[in-house]
């Protein structure tokens, strides 16, 4: 592939299951790349296996995508001048170049049973013969004979022939160098199963080459699969990609990231309440790295910067408290601005405490909420709990250990009672954190209890919890009547 060539490179999922951590790695790359080369991302759904393709796996796999914030070129709901994009609505495309290679003599159909298969391969290691493949037993049936047992509905693959003494086949690969596969291992393999649906190695290269994909990035599982595609191309007589294998990514124990290690798809992350750049940008770091130090490497930073020399072979070993603290540092980094449009006013309507389009307060409102809010979230699934209390009117939900521990107890009533009375001396237009503070401050010392009996009763009462943000500026945002009406429902609870 010269080096002018524009740089087109996919992703290629397999519908079977959610987008997990690796394949959301293995997009990121691919899209890195893309944008860092002034090139093209396409996006592919390789729906081939229809027993374990769904339809419902394949919008979970476009809405992970969309999250990840991973805009594809072309591909479903995009469109593009090499689509379809979909494996299933590419069938005839694989059809066509399997006859074509059939008349350029480099596939041919093979009737061999499974049964004559599995003797065959016994008699191969029975012998110790060095070459244990298919045993090239219908490799040379005459044609008018194959076509005419074809025509007879004798049941048949089509296998592609490898030039015999092809020699060991190099893969060059951009993060494993050039990797030999000996010559021996390769055998004719079949492209076209007998129900006529491709097998991956065939469809996949059929597609790359038809698409122009000059850089193949994905996971080193299919490091294996590589010198069978290669056959493929040189079949095909299309030009052979760059590859790229990516290591697999390990869980703290050491073995291959699994259900076992806790969430793996992206969906989860989203869900747990993770930032999609601070997710992106931790998992970008799963292989690859800038400089070998840098740990906040933004989305545009990654878009520009990316390269496959960066991308290390060893595994990467995923470690969730690195994750919390990328996502912390990206909360914290965030203005109080942009917390409140991108985090919590979301959050707050996905929770339902707010509905969009309507929201219960002024601009203000939610700016002094979001300085009390953002310090105390860590994910983004903290806000409505955060919140909540907030939303509930004149009846806050009290927390009843909460309650038996501050406010049934000897002192809370008379709390309650000042509070009630320094609060009531402030007026509407000066009720502000600095002002509420002011006014309960000389209250322990006037009633002869601790602060923290005095205060903790009022939170309570206020609040309904023990733990909330500080009472200034929960009590100003709960507003004077709120604050008021809460001390009155909370009268009754004390001892
Ligand atoms: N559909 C394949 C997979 O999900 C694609 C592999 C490839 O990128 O060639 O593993």
């Amino acid at each position: 592939m010269s080096s002018t060539t524009p740089v087109r490179v996919r992703f290629a999922p397999s519908p079977t299951g959610k987008l997990h951590i690796g394949g959301a790695r293995t997009a990121i790359y691919n899209w890195a790349f893309a944008r860092a080369h002034g090139g093209t991302f396409i996006l592919r759904i390789d729906d081939t296996d229809p027993t374990r393709s769904t339809e419902e796996n394949t919008q979970v796999i476009l809405r992970a995508m969309r999250w990840l914030g991973l805009d594809w070129d072309e591909g479903p709901e995009v469109g593009g001048e090499f689509g379809p994009y979909r494996q299933t609505d590419r069938m005839q495309l694989y059809a066509d170049a399997a006859r074509r290679l059939a008349e350029q003599g480099k596939a041919y159909p093979c009737f061999c049973s499974a049964e004559r298969l599995a003797a065959d391969k016994a008699a191969a290691q029975a012998r110790k013969d060095p070459f244990q493949g298919y045993q090239r037993t219908c490799r040379d049936i005459d044609p008018a004979e194959a076509a005419s047992r074809i025509a007879a509905g004798e049941p048949h693959v089509w296998r592609i022939k490898v030039p015999l003494g092809r020699g060991d086949v190099t893969v060059r690969d951009a993060v494993h160098g050039d990797v030999v596969f000996d010559a021996k291992e390769l055998d004719d393999f079949v492209i076209i199963r007998t129900d006529g649906t491709p097998t991956y190695n065939f469809a996949t290269v059929v597609d790359d080459a038809a698409m122009g994909i000059t850089h193949v990035i994905r996971g080193d599982d299919h490091l294996s699969n590589t010198p069978r595609q290669v056959m493929v191309y040189e079949a095909l007589g299309a030009p052979v990609p760059t590859f790229a294998h990516i290591s697999m990514i390990l869980g703290p124990d050491g073995k291959k990231l699994s259900k076992r290690h806790g969430a793996t798809s992206v969906e989860e992350y989203r869900d747990a309440g993770y930032l999609s750049d601070a997710f992106v940008n931790y998992l970008a770091l799963l292989g690859w790295s800038l400089d070998g130090e840098t740990t906040i490497v933004p989305r545009d930073v990654l878009a520009r910067e990316f390269s496959l020399d960066h991308v290390s072979k060893n595994p990467a070993t995923f470690d969730p408290k690195k994750l919390d603290w990328i996502n912390n540092h990206y909360l914290d980094a965030m203005t109080e601005e942009d917390f409140t449009s991108q985090v919590m006013l979301p959050e707050l309507v996905r929770s339902g405490l707010e509905v969009a389009g309507s929201l219960v307060h002024d601009p203000g409102w939610y700016l002094a909420l979001a300085a009390v809010a953002k310090p105390r979230t860590k994910l983004l699934t903290d806000v409505a709990p955060i919140c909540r209390f907030l939303y509930e009117g004149d009846d806050v939900t009290f927390d009843e250990r909460s309650v038996a521990k501050n406010l049934a107890k000897e002192g809370a009533r008379e709390a309650l009672v000042a509070a009630r009375e320094a609060l009531g001396t402030i007026d509407e237009a000066g009720w502000k954190a600095e002002a509420i503070d002011a006014a309960l401050d000389p209250i322990p010392e006037g009633i002869g209890l601790s602060k923290r009996k005095v205060f903790q009763a009022v939170r309570v009462a206020e609040c309904g919890s023990q733990v909330s943000p500080p009472l200034g500026a929960s009590l100003e945002l709960l507003g004077k009547a709120t604050t008021l009406a809460r001390i009155e429902r909370a009268l009754p609870l004390t001892a």
